[in-house]
This record gives C-alpha cells, structure tokens and sequence, in this order.
C-alpha cells in the first residue's frame, strides 16, 4: 500500500474486551414522539434553525426542512407549537440575526401562518404578551435564545420562564445537545419532555457506529487540528479497523515521524499527543494511512501555482494544502470494501478550489459504497452537500461538534435532561 501506514504489531497484546467494554452507545433514556400525547397542547419544541445567511437571506434551507417531520407531526394531532431556536453567537440583541428570515421560510414550508413579531427576546414581557395571544393550533417562532444572555448559561430563571410558555417540551435540536443552555436543558426538568423525530434519527445512526458496527468499520477524518478530533479517535479505536487521516491534521502525525512538510499547518504543540495516538492506535491493531502526496502551493488563494510532492518531503516555502493523486486513489481503494464508514473533515482547503478536488473524490467515493456511511461536521457535510452526492450518504448529521462528542462517548446534557 502506498500510503503510510502503521500495520499492526505482532507483539502488541491487546484485550479487545477491555477495550470495546467502554465503548457503547448509552441506552435509550428518553421519551420519542410515539410515547406522549400532545393534542391539545402547547409544545414548545427546541428546532435548530441556526441556519446559514447571506445578505439577510437564508442560503441553506436544511436545517429548517429537517425540522419539519417533527412539527408536522405535533401539528397534525392538534397541538400548538412555540418553536425555540438561536442563530449565531450574538452577544446582546443583534439586528442581523433576529429570526424573521426564518420565520418567512418555514412559513413556506409548512405551507401556514407563522406568528412571528420582534421582540427584545426570549422571557421579555412583549415575548410573554405575544405568546400568550397565540391561538389553538397555531405556530409561533421566539426571536433568538441567544440574545438573552442568561441562554447560554443554563440560567434557572430564564428556564422557568421558557417552560411556563407551554405543557410539553420537545427537543429536536441535535445540533445543540452537547450544550446545556436554558432552552435545551434547563426547561427539559420543568416540563415533560420528549425527542423529536430529527433528534432520534440522529442518536439511531450515529449509535449504529458505536454498537457493534459492521465490519471492516473504517474512518476517515480530516481538518485543520488534530486537537479536534483526538477524542473521537481514541474512543473509536476500538471499533474501527482502519483509519484515513488527511487534511492538515495529516501534517502533524507526519511530524512525529520527522516527515518535512514545508509550511504546512502543523499543531507543533501536539505533536507528543499524535505520537501518543499512533501508539494506542498500534496497541489496538488499528492501521492508520496518512495521504502519500499532496496538492502544495505557497498558500490558499485561488488561482495559486501548484506542485505535488509527497506529503513527508514537501519544500520549504510550500504547503499541502489537499491530498494528492496518488493519495486519493489508495483511500479510496482503501475503503471499497467498507461495510460502515464514519467521514469527518474535509481532506483539504476545500472552500479553495483546486485544493477542493481530494474532498470532492472522496465524497464521490463514499456515496458509491453499499455499506453504512455517515458523514458528520460542519465543513464536512457542507462539502458532500457541494458534490450533489449528498442522497446517497447513509446518514448526514446535522450536527458537527454534538456528532464528534457523542462518539466521544460522552453524556450530552441535552439528551441526558429528556429522562423521564
Ligand atoms: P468539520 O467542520 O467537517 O468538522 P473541521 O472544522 O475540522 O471540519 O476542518 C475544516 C477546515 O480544515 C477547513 O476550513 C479546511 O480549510 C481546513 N483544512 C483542511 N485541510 C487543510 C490543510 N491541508 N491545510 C490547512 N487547512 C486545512
Ligand atoms: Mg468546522
């Protein structure tokens, strides 16, 4: 094989039921739509509408569309829906990223009235005043969650507030789970609650990775910084029979072997903790392959003059910037006979074309495979997205950093709060 590789060691004793014993996906501790009867009710239903804007106007619907099975079914049993949702990192009320676009869109959407008005934001007066106008059967959006500081740290005050706004709380957000703020974990103690139907599908696929996945289970992880990823990786171990490392973060594990890499990204910093990685990786007979060439240029602009080199004798002066020819035909080649792919990262300066074309092949590559393929984060994701391969990923996360500390195997506070 061409690309570099640690094959596993012979004298490497490893008790592979130490290792996978901790490596579960937790039990289903919550409530779905199916367990809880909303007709006649008010639902307040948590929604990742954080979508993307562009001069004000939304230039990637998904988030909103995957929300609609979740709203469409609390609707069509009679309920009332008061939707929850922050867009960006406002501090304090930002004018820019009030939810009215959205509001227009999933009026669309869902085909009826949206209520919708301006308010200072979530557990103002005017807010209260408005919702408590809402008829039977309609839908009402609250202004950004974020514009109240008192969201982002899971203040008890703003939690009763939220929760007096309804009778049943529904959490769809899974893009936001891995946060405990007042409107996804505070407000779950208060009121009963369940998982919407976005929420269960996510936890169900990327479950599948962590319980007994079909194997060969090979993964593929790219990006800028290994410090990242290197939770995932060491939780992952266990389960995974092959890893593709590519994307800056190849630069650093290279470093470790003394590989030069010209100006390339690397986390100098981190590269005891890469060795130490390589190690466990070693331990567990898990074979990392890091990409043989790479796509160099003096930097990331369009237009750029570029070489390929291979990715441990790059020149001074120069950067891998995407992985190379001959590196993208051995990963892909790599994992044709994958039965569960995990992809996260893109294998390079993606948003820079040329250095966009390994991260394109790849999704190309992925989507023609039989087995199970998720695709998680959210360069990633936008990449597969860029492609037109996206329909046939097995599972598309929605959510880049709740994905990676679910596979983490950490508890996340907002799945946590839905036990009933
Ligand atoms: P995701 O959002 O899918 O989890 P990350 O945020 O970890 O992915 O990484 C994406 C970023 O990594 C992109 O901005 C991309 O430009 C950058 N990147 C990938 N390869 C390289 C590289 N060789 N040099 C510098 N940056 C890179
Ligand atoms: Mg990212």
């Amino acid at each position: 094989m061409s690309s570099r590789s640690w094959e596993n060691p012979s004298e490497a004793p490893y008790d592979s039921e130490q290792g996978s014993a901790s490596v579960t996906a937790p039990e289903r501790s919550y409530r779905t739509l199916a367990e809880v009867d909303p007709a006649g009710k008010c639902v307040l239903v948590r929604v990742d509408f954080n979508v993307p804007l562009s001069s004000g106007a939304i230039s990637d619907d998904t988030r909103l569309r995957a929300s609609l099975p979740t709203l469409e079914h609390l609707l069509q049993r009679d309920a009332s829906l008061v939707l929850m949702s922050h867009l960006g990192r406002p501090k304090g009320m930002t004018p820019e990223l009030r939810l009215a676009p959205v509001a227009r869109r999933l009026a669309e959407l869902l085909d009826r009235e949206v209520r919708y008005v301006e308010t200072p934001g979530p557990g103002s007066l005017e807010q209260a005043a408005f919702v408590a106008k809402a008829p039977a059967g309609s839908v009402t959006l609250l202004e950004n969650t974020r514009f109240d500081a008192r969201e982002s740290c899971n203040d008890p005050e703003l939690a009763r507030i939220l929760a007096g706004y309804g009778n049943l709380f529904v959490n769809d957000a899974f893009a936001t789970v891995h946060r405990a703020h007042a409107s996804t974990e505070g407000i779950a103690h208060l009121l009963p609650a369940a998982a919407g139907h976005l929420l269960v599908a996510e936890l169900e696929s990327l479950g599948r990775l962590l319980n007994n996945p079909e194997r060969p289970f090979k993964v593929v992880l790219g990006g800028a910084k290994v410090s990242d990823k290197i939770a995932v990786i060491e939780n992952l171990l266990p389960l995974v029979d092959e890893l593709f490392i590519g994307g800056a973060m190849a630069f650093t594990l290279l470093r470790t072997q003394g590989g030069k890499v010209g100006k390339s990204l690397v986390e100098e910093d981190k590269i005891d903790l890469a060795r130490h990685l390589i190690e466990r990786a070693r331990e567990q007979s898990v074979t990392i392959h890091l990409p043989a060439d790479s796509i160099c240029a003096a930097k990331a602009v369009p237009g750029v003059a570029t070489e390929v080199h291979p990715s441990n004798g790059i020149p001074i002066g120069l950067m891998g910037l995407d992985a190379g020819p001959e590196a993208v035909a051995t990963f892909r080649a790599g994992l044709a006979d994958a039965k569960t792919v995990f992809w996260n990262g893109p294998l390079g300066v993606f948003e820079v074309p040329p250095f966009d074309r390994a991260t394109r092949a790849l999704a190309e590559a992925v989507a023609s495979l039989d087995g199970f393929t998720v695709v998680g984060g959210g360069d990633s994701v936008a990449a597969v997205n860029a492609t037109g391969f996206a329909h046939r990923i097995g599972h598309i996360s929605t959510g880049g950093g709740a994905s990676l500390e679910l596979l983490e195997g950490k508890v996340l506070p907002g799945i946590a709060a839905l036990a009933p």
